[in-house]
């Protein structure tokens, strides 16, 4: 049975820093992603905050990061974790895929958030036939036909820009009367004659036959109802962290179910830390890279027995 000293949960950049990081501390590690290399940004239309890029694409920037791991000897193991748990007896943590066991003396959860479902009427049935979490990827699929985006956050007000690129026409959908998202996104897609807003409304159903044909919004002080015609909904309404395999192992979570972390990436669990997105910080991919290389840098001070982390000052 081999022991890693390292086990990575998490392809993001939070993981793929860390590995960077565990690299070039000579740690013998593994990392575990079960879906898209790069985790949320690889779907980002364009990537415009991270530091030495004006602007990239989500995938670009992504694969850029995996390739640089790689090339330092990251091992990725393209596969979900199912459980996690401590094995007393082995002294070290135990997680299983399907049918496979890994062992490693300390683990960095890097697993980070999922899309929020809106929860309107048919958001189930027509998934795939018109409504949407990711306008990258199924964007191109309504050339020349009218969407709507709903959420007033960075994500709903940067997507909705993109769509307006393939679109004849993008209707934005926000439940307050303000918008959450930065000013510099409010201000490019109110600059955009294709875009559409519908303030302090939401939608309340999606209609159709095979595919979406209408929807029914919502004024959220009237509840007036009103159906107008779609092809497309893209649904931007915020995240739920994946907090599940940390919550195997003990790992304390915050009221929302975010990971708690100390300064240095600790979590309450000895040699389990956790960064990026899962952490309930500002869920920025430059955030997560830095958090993934400060818990990398501590992981690996646990695994030497250190005494001292890497921040004392922060503890
Ligand atoms: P978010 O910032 O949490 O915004 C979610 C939006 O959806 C909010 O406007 C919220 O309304 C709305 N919403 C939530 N629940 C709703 C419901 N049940 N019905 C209708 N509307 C609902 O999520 P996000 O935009 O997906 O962004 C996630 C994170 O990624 C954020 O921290 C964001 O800053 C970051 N991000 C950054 C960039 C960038 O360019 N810097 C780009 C993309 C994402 P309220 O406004 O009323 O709360």
């Amino acid at each position: 049975m081999e022991i890693y000293d390292l086990i990575i949960v998490g392809g993001g950049p939070a993981g793929l820093t860390a590995s960077i990081y565990a690299s070039r501390h000579k740690l013998k590690h593994l990392v575990f992603e079960g879906g898209v290399i790069g985790g949320q940004i690889a779907l980002a239309t364009s990537v415009e905050n991270w530091p030495g890029d004006k602007a990239v694409r989500g995938m670009e920037l992504a694969n850029r990061m995996a390739e640089h791991a790689k090339s330092l000897g990251m091992q990725m193991v393209q596969k979900t974790v199912t459980e996690i748990k401590k094995d007393g007896a082995k002294g070290c943590f135990c997680l299983a895929t399907d049918g496979e066991y890994f062992y490693a003396k300390a683990l960095i959860l890097a697993t980070g958030a999922m899309h929020r479902k809106l929860g309107m009427a048919g958001e189930e049935q027509f998934l795939g036939r018109g409504v949407s979490y990711c306008a990258t990827c199924d964007g191109p699929f309504f050339r020349g036909k009218k969407v709507a985006v709903i959420g007033g956050g960075n994500s709903a007000l940067t997507e909705a820009v993109y769509l307006a690129d393939i679109a004849s026409e993008v209707t934005i959908i926000q439940r307050r009367d303000e918008f959450k998202a930065e000013a510099a996104n409010v201000e490019k897609a109110k600059a955009n004659p294709k875009i559409k807003f519908l303030m302090n409304s939401t939608v309340a159903e999606v209609k159709g036959d095979r595919f979406v044909k209408a929807m029914v919004v919502e004024d959220v002080n009237t509840h007036e109802k009103n159906e107008l015609a779609i092809d497309g909904l893209f649904v931007y309404v915020g995240n739920v962290p994946a907090s599940a395999l940390g919550k195997m192992v003990g790992v304390a979570t915050d009221e929302r179910t975010y990971i708690k972390v100390d300064g240095v990436m600790r979590t309450n669990i000895p040699g389990v830390f956790a960064c990026g997105d899962i952490t309930g910080s500002a869920p920025q991919a430059i955030v997560a890279a830095g958090q993934g290389a400060m818990a990398a840098m501590e992981a690996y001070r646990f695994i030497k027995g250190f005494k001292e982390g890497i921040a004392v000052v922060n503890r």
